[in-house]
């Protein structure tokens, strides 16, 4: 009923020969056919990339987009331009976003609404710090993450969503929470969904991400709760990030 997404988050990584190779190997290779596979881009890589898995079913998304539609704002793009380029997803409260660029809750929200408003799919990122589940305050953070968006948003955008569960601990440090631990992350955030609406929380995506790795994807992936990957690092490698597309 959902269908699982693993979506590839190059972050600030990447060139065109990579693009073009991914093209080629997505061309070949043979994904399962109720599986989603997106590739989140830095922006110059969103048209080309939408040109080398054109053949594919891959699509292509950006890793942030602006709060703002248009106008004297050097440095930023919109949504619209995103739509423009190709991009049918964007990351909105990547950790790296929050804690490197200062977005806080209320900088997220006004991301997830102008993409909402330009027909983008937000993957809304949320998670907690080392320090914070040592505290024993993980699921008050996630949770908090989560309806801080959820909670400002009306009964038809909610399900528009994507809700992307990292813990900050686990991303880029080839330390990945165990299954247990994210399975009980993701079904207290389906639960807190579930009080919007029981619909919305049956069928909400909910990835998981962290050092997910070719080895530890399908552990992960079979967990009830867990719905797909965010995989950063592991998905500049073609073989890597096609293993993991082929176990979920
Ligand atoms: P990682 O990154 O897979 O390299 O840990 C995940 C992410 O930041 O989205």
């Amino acid at each position: 009923m959902r269908m699982p997404l693993i979506a590839g988050n190059w972050k600030m990584n990447g060139s065109l020969s990579l693009v073009e190779e991914f093209g080629r190997a997505f061309a070949r290779a043979s994904l399962p056919v109720n599986v989603e596979v997106a590739l989140m881009l830095p922006f110059p890589y969103l048209v080309p990339a939408g040109r080398a898995l054109g053949e594919t079913a891959v699509t292509v998304g950006a890793q942030t987009l602006s709060d703002q539609p248009s106008g004297a704002f050097t440095g930023e793009v919109s949504g619209a331009m995103l739509r423009d380029c190709g991009a049918r997803h964007v990351l909105v409260g990547h950790s790296e976003r929050r804690s490197l660029f200062g977005e806080g809750d209320a900088a997220v929200l006004a991301r997830v609404r102008a993409a909402l408003g330009e027909g983008l799919t937000p993957l809304l990122c949320v998670g907690e710090t080392l320090e914070e589940r040592e505290a024993e305050r993980t699921e008050a953070v996630v949770l908090g993450q989560l309806e801080a968006v959820f909670d400002a948003l009306d009964a038809a955008e909610r399900p528009r969503l994507v809700v992307a569960y990292e813990p900050v601990w686990a991303i880029g440090t080839g330390r990945t929470a165990t299954p247990d631990q994210a399975q009980s992350v993701h079904a207290a955030i389906r639960g807190r969904l579930a009080r919007y609406d029981e619909a919305l929380a049956d069928g909400m995506r909910l990835l998981y991400g962290g050092s997910m790795k070719a080895d530890n994807a399908a552990e992960l992936l079979a967990q009830p709760d867990i719905d797909g990957g965010l995989v950063g690092g592991a998905s500049l490698k073609v073989d890597d990030f096609l293993a993991i597309c082929q176990s979920a």
